[in-house]
């Protein structure tokens, strides 16, 4: 059998991380490179990769022509984080007879936000016979696969509360900006009501999904987020917290039914957050019969995570049937330790 074919679209921090971890398996091979930097056009994509050897794929900042003149079975799409955006960079795919897996945190249940996109991709997977699959660690993982296969073992579910407790102070400016880190409180305020500091971007996907799995009816999702006021200095590369300055956002989301709360979801995300003596972790706390308990000290980490899930989805992707789905719809997720094509079923 012929290795499996990926085109990488949007090769930054997860797109890099994920065409090296494709680079290290065995039956599988990344026969495109698009990009977004035309200054970074025409590498080898190992030298755009900063890895010690060449891979034989130029990066290009034309999806149309890397689409064009290669064949692959996937296409794994790593350029943003929201439906309308992904939308045209899936549909080329698609129509060039590639399944698709993407990070953009919507697409991991796109239809919440986007029902008649969602359609749209539904259709044109159907008519081009792949799948178009949103994943990552969160949305995709943490608080909502995971809090669905660990309910399996519950004979009922009542109420359903997991916190992601994690540390920002890897990421760029991005991050910092839309999380608020290094603003005053006034300016933090300020930015949640203009849009401009957003929080987590996720719940409004994983709060149905975990529903929609379960069979728990909700009838609304309602998110707050709040500044978290920093009592001592913190930097990193990116920012400075002064104390009374905002380190981060606790975001949490309620999935309510009849005003009653039947699904939390808490994202506290903050530089540093050992400096205050707090401690990363994921934790999912299933009230029911049996009540569950499930924590994973420190947290689950956010970019290994992310990359390994996209990457560790590519052989159910492949054999899924025809369609737009949500990990709800895969078999089990799992690491990838054989050669890939063990686990494709052609
Ligand atoms: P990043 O900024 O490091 O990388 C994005 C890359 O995409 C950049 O290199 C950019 O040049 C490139 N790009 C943008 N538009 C492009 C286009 N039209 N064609 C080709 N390349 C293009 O960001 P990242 O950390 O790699 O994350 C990527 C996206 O995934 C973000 O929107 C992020 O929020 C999301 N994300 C989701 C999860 C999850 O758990 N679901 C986790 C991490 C990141």
């Amino acid at each position: 059998m012929d290795k499996v074919k990926v085109v990488m679209w949007g090769i930054g921090a997860m797109g890099g991380g994920m065409a090296k971890m494709i680079l290290d398996k065995e039956g599988i091979e990344i026969v495109g490179a698009i990009i977004g930097h035309p200054e970074k056009a025409n590498m080898d994509l190992g030298d755009y990769l900063g890895i010690d050897r060449k891979v034989g794929v130029l990066t290009s900042t034309d999806a149309k022509t890397v689409l064009d003149s290669v064949k692959a079975d996937v296409c794994i799409i790593a350029t943003d984080s929201f439906v309308k955006n992904v939308f045209p960079q899936i549909k080329m795919a698609v129509e060039h007879k590639m399944n698709v897996i993407t990070i953009a945190e919507e697409m991991s249940y796109p239809h919440t936000i986007e029902p008649e996109l969602s359609k749209e991709m539904d259709r044109l997977a159907k008519e081009n016979g792949v799948t178009i699959l949103g994943t990552g660690v969160n949305p995709g993982f943490v608080l909502d696969t995971l809090i669905i296969v660990l309910s399996a073992a519950c004979r009922r579910v009542n109420k359903i509360r997991a916190a992601r407790i994690n540390d920002l102070s890897p990421f760029g400016p991005t991050v910092m900006r839309t999380q608020g880190v290094g603003t005053t409180p006034e300016e933090f305020e300020k930015g949640i009501k203009e849009g401009t500091i957003v929080g987590h971007i996720g719940f409004q996907q994983s709060i149905p999904m975990i529903a929609d799995a379960l069979g728990i009816e909700i009838d609304e999702v309602v998110e707050t987020r709040e500044p978290i006021i920093s009592s001592v200095y913190r930097e990193t590369p990116h920012v400075k917290v002064e104390p009374g300055m905002v380190a981060g956002c606790k975001h949490i989301a309620y999935g309510k039914k009849n005003g009653e709360v039947v699904i939390t979801l808490e994202h506290p995300q903050q530089i540093h957050p050992h400096l205050e003596g707090v401690e990363t972790g994921d934790y999912i706390w299933i009230e029911g019969d049996p009540n569950l308990s499930l924590s994973i000290k420190p947290e689950t980490p956010g970019g290994i995570g992310t990359i390994a899930v996209a990457v560790n989805m590519i052989p159910h992707v492949i054999n899924s049937e025809p369609g737009l789905k949500s990990m709800i719809d895969m078999p089990l997720p799992h690491a990838l330790m054989a050669d890939i094509r063990k686990y494709i079923r052609r």
